[in-house]
């Protein structure tokens, strides 16, 4: 599952630096995949790109956008569901030069008790 930015986005811009994907941009900006550039899915708002969100999976134990966003407005999108195996596949595939831990609740939001 993708996470997703809602409209209750005050663009102050905690997010960005924040993904560990570099799955954030600001409205209006140009998103980059494989070296390609992509039109903004969002012209007015902070947004997600869903080929590039792993819900922090291989990073982190928690998304890291929502937990720096002062409105709470980075949530699941239930419209993109994904398991967290294909997650992990995801932040492998971005981050090639990454040398991943296996998934902990260190670095998966799956694995809380
Ligand atoms: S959940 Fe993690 S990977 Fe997805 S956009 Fe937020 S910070 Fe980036
Ligand atoms: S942290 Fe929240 S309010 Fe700020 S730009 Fe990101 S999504 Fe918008």
């Amino acid at each position: 599952m993708s996470t997703m930015i809602t409209e209750e986005c005050i663009n102050c811009g905690a997010c960005e630096p924040e993904c560990p994907n570099v799955a954030i941009y600001a409205g209006g900006v140009q998103w980059e995949f494989n070296g390609e550039m992509h039109d903004a899915i969002s012209n007015d708002l902070y947004y997600i790109v869903p080929e590039k969100c792993t819900e922090c999976v291989g990073h982190f134990d928690r998304e890291q956008c929502a937990a720096v966003c002062p409105v709470d407005c980075c949530v699941p999108d239930p419209n993109k569901a994904e398991t967290e195996e294909q997650l992990f596949e995801k932040a492998k595939r971005l981050n090639p030069g990454k040398e991943f831990a296996a998934l902990s609740e260190a670095n998966s939001r799956f694995r809380k008790a």
